[in-house]
């Protein structure tokens, strides 16, 4: 099969590769649609070493068509058009964590048989594990599928800080995971949904979904949400951005007295915090990495339940489109979303 093989930083190149077999509880997805990830970024801006042992494929947000189905799969077809929670999402199943649907804080993720798994979405196939490829609903596209990873990290923030309708929220960031929780957060019945942005593009599109849209460029952000919260601060902050931590302490002063500040921006540095911002006002930090279940449901299809139901809009989101063999100018859109104006990028293969 053609896939990018991913050699260190921005050197990807399209080679062919053997075509994975489906072992028994597998099946072979016809890969149709992936995006391009945050977390994929970070190593095509070299903030992560090459992976020992030659080039790596990539590519965890996914979706497609079965095409080949393992032993032992009762639950799925041969030409049945799938959205795919990754594959590398998978606990070793008997230690407390997985015990209690926590699989994403199992020690052993993404290992089989003493070696790491995952998905390959930027190739033309992607061997994956029955129990996580969810069939799709007619009227739900393949395209707007290939995001439902994205979005099941809104609901997981969800899972860690829930919402009443008496409840504003902020989310701090505008990039693709930025907006998804925004939009998880609406249509979970938020009060307000206040977004801070800081590109037009990026503003457009929040408006576009329906949420107060604030331009951190032209006034101060901490101000701008006391104003609009009465002086309050919000319920729920959602930092999207992370990096060096230029958001970290305002998140923390836009959260009201009892609020939740939850953190799925990804840090390059160590933060110092200020615990009189939060503690006579006991502001508690929720950590968010990834997703896996809520209460016992898995929060990727309850993710997919949104998208079919109506309730989300990817189409906002996709801004740019490029094919297998583009995939290199499709990392330096997505890399450089000023320039671009990007928010997420998909690849067909
Ligand atoms: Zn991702
Ligand atoms: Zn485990």
């Amino acid at each position: 099969m053609k896939a990018a093989l991913f050699y260190g930083g921005a050197d990807i190149r399209v080679e062919t590769v053997p075509t994975p077999e489906p072992g028994p509880g597998e099946v072979l997805v016809r890969v149709l649609a992936a995006g391009i990830c945050g977390s994929d970024l970070h190593g095509y801006r070299g903030n992560r070493p090459p992976t020992p042992g030659g080039p790596r494929l990539n590519g965890h947000e996914l979706a497609g068509e079965v095409v080949a189905v393992g032993p032992e799969v009762t639950t799925l077809k041969v030409g049945q058009r799938v959205g795919v929670e990754p594959r590398h999402l998978i606990g070793c199943g008997v230690c407390r964590f997985c015990r209690r649907g926590d699989y994403h804080l199992c020690a052993y993720l993404g290992q089989r048989n003493g070696k790491q798994v995952h998905s390959t979405g930027f190739a033309e196939y992607s061997l994956e594990d029955a129990a996580k490829v969810f069939p799709l609903p007619d009227h739900v596209s393949i395209e707007d599928a290939s995001i439902l990873d994205v979005y099941s990290c809104g609901v997981h923030a969800l899972h860690l800080a829930p919402v009443t309708p008496m409840d504003s929220v902020v989310v701090y960031g505008a990039g693709a995971i930025g907006l998804t929780a925004a939009e998880v957060y609406a249509k979970a019945g938020a009060r307000q949904v206040i977004v801070l942005a800081n590109r037009p593009h990026t503003l457009a599109a929040a408006e576009k979904l329906g949420m107060t849209a604030i331009d951190v460029t032209a006034c101060d952000p901490v101000e701008a949400v006391q104003d609009l919260t009465g002086g309050q601060g919000v319920e729920v902050v959602v930092e999207a951005v992370g990096g060096r931590g230029a958001t970290f302490e305002p998140a923390l002063q836009m959260a009201a007295t009892g609020g939740k500040v939850v953190f799925i921006g990804m840090y390059s540095q160590p933060q110092a915090l200020n615990m009189r911002l939060i503690h006579r006002r006991e502001v508690s930090l929720h950590p968010c990495w990834s997703y896996a279940l809520w209460n016992g449901v898995p929060e990727f299809k309850i993710a997919l339940d949104m998208l079919a139901d109506g309730l989300l809009q990817p189409q906002v989101l996709i801004t740019h489109r490029f094919s297998l063999d583009e995939i290199g100018a499709g990392f330096a859109a997505a890399d450089d979303k000023g320039n671009s104006n990007a928010i997420k990028v998909v690849i067909n293969p």
